[in-house]
């Protein structure tokens, strides 16, 4: 037995405290960390035996919840074959398998993959697919892209580059930093037609910078990371038609919408349209490992490969892993096994019921739900250490940010699970002063 085997918890927690970067966390003043050593169903273990009810679905991944039983014996018997494989003039069986359910539940000019490691990868790729496009095709100045302000499409440079430049700190990596361009978000709701306001800056800047634009890059209907901000589906068709108008390609980023969340399987259904190039992540493994993909249609892949390159080029080492993509096909037929558009309209109307009182509540602006997401957004920022401890003693697992309290919990999450969660959540936001 090696002496890490004989750790406290006190032990690691502190050896961790010191040396283990969490995201955007700090070394020199680190927050506390929650020792989870299990969870199962909607629950997570924590060191001490206590449990927390999980309201965010490890950032949108864990849609079944976890340690469920179909995905470990995916999980399991891939093990048992393969792990891993290269996949640089080698395939597999699970990764064909794959491509497949993906080529078929996407729209329907979405026909060629690319399964990459992370969802910040899958934006990379995508943002490369339209580059080298217009590069392949002979239009050398169809280099910047277009993007909203409050978006989120990853860490990496490429992805962090289409980020909100104020959320995203760009000032930072000024130098480095592609410089794209910027629009306001759409400002009308979910549910109501875009309005004039809405398309005003967006139309004109395409009418300005289409000549060296090669992409539009949203994330359609909600927007993340960046706001937690929901929009409508006309936005969304009247951006496909001005990038048909000025030959911009248009990237959809449903790395945090696909598989169902939002009460469609994919976002872009809200408004019957697709784009050139799509990015799903997150919830593709149903939270096991980390993997995501990038489609494109024909016309890019074959602009792409009739160029100077003849290949498209990128190839990620653990690219199509087996083990991830197992796990992903059990997680997409687990979903499509179920109603799983009757169990998200179950949980946005408990949302609704459940969250809507805190409307009334002084220290709250605005309540939103949309498929299996609540929002509520505050006046003010929350103090996250406090609120946290807050919402762990009462038993439940949240994770707010700036003025937002929100919650995207697992789709097998009980009635009573999520009537507890939501009342909990409206019971810290009251108490938010
Ligand atoms: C989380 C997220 C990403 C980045 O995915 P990672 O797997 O964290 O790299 C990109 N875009 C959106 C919309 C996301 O929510």
């Amino acid at each position: 037995m090696s002496e890490y085997h004989n750790a406290s918890t006190e032990d690691w927690l502190q050896w961790d405290k010191n040396h283990i970067w969490h995201p955007y966390s700090s070394m020199l003043n680190p927050a506390k960390m929650v020792p989870v050593v299990s969870a199962k169903g909607v629950r997570l273990t924590l060191a001490d035996g206590s449990e927390l009810i999980d309201g965010m679905s490890s950032w949108w991944s864990a849609i079944h919840g976890y340690n469920h039983p179909t995905l470990n014996t995916a999980a399991t018997n891939q093990l048992n074959t393969m792990s891993h494989v290269m996949f640089g003039g080698i395939t597999h069986p699970a990764a064909a398998a794959l491509g497949k359910r993906l080529v078929d539940l996407t729209p329907a000019p979405l026909t060629k993959v690319f399964i990459s490691d992370s969802g910040s990868v899958a934006v990379e790729v995508a943002i490369k697919m339209a580059l080298q496009y217009w590069y392949s095709i002979g239009n050398q100045h169809k280099t910047r892209l277009l993007a909203l302000r409050s978006g989120y499409h990853g860490d990496t440079f490429g992805a962090m580059a289409t980020c909100d430049p104020v959320t995203g700190m760009h000032h930072l990596f000024n130098k480095v930093l592609p410089s794209h361009l910027f629009v306001e978000s759409p400002q009308t709701a979910f549910g109501e037609n875009a309005s004039d306001d809405d398309m005003a800056d967006i139309t004109a800047t395409l009418q300005e910078h289409h000549q060296e634009l090669a992409a539009v890059i949203v994330e359609p209907i909600v927007q993340g990371a960046g706001g937690m901000r929901f929009y409508g589906g006309d936005y969304l068709k009247r951006l496909r038609a001005l990038c048909d108008e000025y030959d911009v390609l248009l990237i959809h980023d449903e790395i945090a919408t696909g598989f169902g969340r939002t009460g469609k399987l994919f976002a872009c259904e809200h408004a019957n349209i697709s784009p050139d190039i799509m990015c799903v992540g997150k919830a593709l493994t149903g939270g096991y490992l980390s993997l995501a993909a990038t489609l494109c249609s024909d016309r890019i892949a074959e602009g792409i490969c009739n160029g100077e390159a003849g290949v498209f080029m990128h190839g990620p080492t653990f690219m199509g892993n087996p083990l991830a993509c197992s796990i992903a096909n059990a997680s997409i037929d687990l979903l499509l096994a179920d109603d799983w558009q009757g169990n998200i309209q179950r949980i946005e109307r408990i949302l609704n019921q459940e969250l809507a009182c805190a409307a009334q509540l002084a220290t709250v602006a605005n309540v939103r739900c949309l498929g299996a997401i609540g929002v509520i957004e505050l006046k003010d920022n929350v103090d996250m250490a406090s609120i946290q401890a807050r919402f762990i003693d009462k038993g439940v697992w949240m994770r707010p940010f700036g003025k937002l309290v929100y919650t995207m919990p697992p789709y097998i999450i009980s009635d009573d699970d999520l009537r507890y969660l939501c009342q909990q959540i409206v019971v810290a936001v009251a108490e938010e002063e």
